[in-house]
């Protein structure tokens, strides 16, 4: 395998002293020279990197694969046509969710049937800044009429923005650097508190559609450790549309009768399932 990198490597050396050449006898080289020699030299680096992947699959990664294909080939089996019916064509979700990657925060903890349901962005402390793209595509071209930020406890990027992070690499930083939490302060309240800033973000960027009523924004914290002490899991809703007051928040007819269970097998009108039927 190493042989096919010695065999790339003369042929790049020999194009890049060809651009050398023509650097010399031209004043400048020309844009099409230079593209030439860069896809040239990628393409050693594709070829390499191809041979360092053949060597590197542990048995670790093996089994991971293995599994996860295997519990694919158990939802096709268990999932026909009808379940994929209502999206196939299009999708049509009823909120664009920002969450933490943290993988001890998913989807099933939110909605019972999230297909087609959830427009997803996930990254390290729901954040909006680093994938701001994915949130206005889910607000502005799929018209979720609501836009849901949710934070949880013993986040890692919490933890990381509230203490020396000069370590860690540029694109990390700048994840980082976003999240505005005190000094030393990991826990919950700084969880909150990145929410809270995450509304107000969203409600300064997608203003017209708030203030038009057109454009929900909530902040909510899923406590999978049950630090607030209200159910191991449970979704707190903490700031809908930058009101933060949890009075002021029970009172809001947004959240009028939210606790009371659906009637079995029911579905909001407006859903994606009803929106096809
Ligand atoms: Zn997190």
């Amino acid at each position: 395998m190493k042989g096919r990198l010695w065999l790339f490597l003369p042929l790049a050396l020999f194009s890049l002293s060809g651009l050398m050449c023509s650097r010399v006898s031209a004043a400048e080289p020309a844009a099409g020279e230079t593209e030439r020699i860069r896809a040239i030299v990628k393409e050693v680096l594709r070829e390499y990197a191809a041979t360092l992947g053949e060597k590197q699959a542990s048995p670790a990664a093996k089994e991971i694969m293995r599994n996860l294909v295997q519990d694919n080939a158990q939802f096709v089996r268990s999932h026909g046509p009808a379940h994929f019916s209502h999206f196939v064509d299009g999708q049509h979700p009823r909120a664009t969710v920002v969450t933490c990657s943290d993988s001890r925060v998913h989807i099933h903890a939110l909605d019972a049937s999230p297909d087609g349901d959830l427009f997803m962005v996930r990254n390290i402390g729901n954040q909006i800044s680093s994938n701001e793209g994915s949130v206005e595509y889910g607000v502005h071209h799929l018209h979720t009429p609501v836009l849901l930020i949710v934070g949880h406890s013993a986040c890692g990027a919490i933890k990381a923005a509230s203490g020396d992070y000069s370590a860690e690499s540029a694109p990390i930083r700048r994840e980082l650097d976003t999240l505005q939490v005190p000094r030393g302060e990991a826990g919950m309240g700084s969880v909150r508190l990145n929410v809270n800033n995450q509304v107000r973000h969203a409600m300064s960027k997608f203003e017209e559609a708030v203030l038009s009523g057109k454009l929900t924004v909530v902040g909510a914290v899923y406590d999978f450790r049950n630090e607030l002490a209200k159910g191991q899991g449970k979704l707190s809703i903490v700031n809908v549309n930058g009101e933060t007051d949890p009075m002021k928040i029970s009172k809001l007819d947004l959240m009028q009768g939210l606790d009371v269970p659906p009637r079995k097998g029911a579905k909001p009108a407006g859903s994606a399932a009803s929106m096809h039927h």
